[in-house]
């Protein structure tokens, strides 16, 4: 058995859902400098401080 499977229970899932779900957790890219934003809840870009609306 895959350790994996055995801590979430969940057999199937595929590593690069998960990686997908983590950007996602970026959040929206920044307008000014392209970058992600660090956090969904972000309101300052981490890179250039622009101020998100
Ligand atoms: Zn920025």
């Amino acid at each position: 058995m895959h350790k994996f499977e055995e801590l979430t229970g969940m057999p199937n899932i595929h590593f690069e859902t998960i990686y997908h779900h983590r950007l996602k957790d970026l959040g929206e890219d920044c307008k000014k400098c392209g970058l992600p934003l660090r956090s969904v809840r972000a309101k300052l870009c981490a890179s250039c401080g622009h101020e998100k609306n």
